[in-house]
């Protein structure tokens, strides 16, 4: 494993490109938005200079890694060389699968597809491709550089050979791995959905504010970080497209909160448009 390409400059694709430079992998980073590779480069560069004011890397790592660090609108380009892509784009199955049927044209025969969907089926998305055995959902957390847990989410063919690529992989890049038969939202987003969902109607509601209700989870929960100010850092429309797929797939239980629909619709996404459960504008 040597040659990492990542899909996608978001919240995600990005932060898997810094643990990706980190553990040594030469790292090509794709998106169709010059402007999101743009931001993609310079927070990479913040976050690592974060990390060495804070004394977890030195300067020197950290130039090293960015210099291990491409990015790239030509997919081709991005992806001829890949040992391992990471598909990190919209929650939308069909970009998902278009990128998939490209990624199967220009790969060489060896590459490990792996798609970083919080929710939706590997399988489906494998089948669009020549090479099923070779695909697999490689689910990070939210920021990847700090998340401990990727979820390894085995679709219907799914090698023995490619799980456990995909298990050294993440274990080179420091992480913990949990293996996951496929099903709508695996084992964490299933669980975190709900939470966050129910939060939702709690505020819309009026049982209590924001901040109090993240402050009764918090503190009487345990939870390290309140479901408000959780879904503001995963991003309102990505968690609205997770609870979608969820209802259809799951049913009743997960239909999304009008709230959440209300803020989406009024651009409030979260910290990345500086508004969402809480103002970041400030
Ligand atoms: P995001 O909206 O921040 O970024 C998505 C990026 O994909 C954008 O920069 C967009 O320009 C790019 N893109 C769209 N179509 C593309 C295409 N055809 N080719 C290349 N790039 C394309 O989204 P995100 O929050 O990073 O989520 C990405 C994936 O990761 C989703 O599947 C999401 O469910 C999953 N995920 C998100 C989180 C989270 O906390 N945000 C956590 C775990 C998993």
């Amino acid at each position: 494993m040597r040659n990492l390409t990542v899909i996608g400059a978001g919240v995600m694709g990005r932060g898997i490109a810094y643990v990706g430079a980190f553990a040594g992998f030469q790292v090509y980073v794709h998106d169709i938005s010059e402007e999101a590779l743009d931001r993609a480069e310079s927070e990479i560069k913040r976050e690592m200079e974060k990390s060495v004011q804070k004394g977890y890397l030195s300067q020197q790592q950290m130039e090293e890694a960015l210099q291990r660090i491409l990015y790239t609108t030509n997919l081709e380009e991005a992806a001829r060389e890949a040992d391992l892509v990471i598909e990190a784009v919209l929650e939308v199955m069909d970009i998902k699968i278009d990128v998939f049927k490209k990624l199967d044209q220009i790969c060489p025969p060896h590459t490990v597809l792996a798609t970083n969907t919080s929710t939706m089926s590997p399988t489906e998305i494998a089948a669009q491709t020549s090479r099923p055995d070779k695909c697999i959902a490689m689910h990070f957390f939210n920021p990847p550089h700090k998340m401990k847990l990727i979820e390894l989410v085995r679709g219907l063919d799914t090698s023995d050979k490619t799980v456990a690529f995909a298990k050294h992989a993440a274990e080179q890049m420091g992480k913990e791995t949990v293996e996951v038969n496929e099903f709508p939202g695996f084992v964490t987003s299933r669980m975190n959905c709900l939470i966050g969902n129910e939060a939702m109607y709690m505020l819309m509601e009026g049982v209590a504010s924001a901040e109090d209700i993240d402050k009764a989870i918090k503190l009487g929960l345990n939870h390290p970080m309140g479901p408000l100010e959780l879904a503001d850092l995963v991003g309102l429309d990505t968690r609205l497209r997770n609870m979608e797929y969820l209802y259809q797939t799951l049913g009743e239980k997960y239909r999304p909160c009008p709230l959440l629909i209300k803020y989406v619709k009024a651009g409030r996404l979260g910290r990345k448009s500086g508004r969402g459960f809480y103002n970041y504008e400030e």
